[in-house]
């Protein structure tokens, strides 16, 4: 689990345990804030699904347009 500071934009892995987060206090490592902390999600399947579509759809249109251009 990770957390992203939305002060800093610094990324830092939390604490292995809750109890050690309590005994610390979360905070980020950078800046020292400890608001605005956003846990980082690993990418939904769904996400990756969307980005492989697109890339998919960018090579396609890339190379459409280079046949068109050779044949043209
Ligand atoms: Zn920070």
């Amino acid at each position: 689990m990770e957390y992203n500071c939305s002060r800093c934009h610094q990324r830092f892995p939390a604490p292995a345990t809750e109890g050690e987060q309590e005994l610390h206090g979360l905070h980020c490592p950078r800046c020292k804030a400890e608001a605005g902390l956003e846990p980082v999600k690993a990418t939904p399947l769904a996400m990756k699904l969307f980005a492989a579509f697109l890339g998919t759809a960018v090579v396609a249109i890339a190379v459409g347009g280079i046949l068109s251009l050779v044949s043209g």
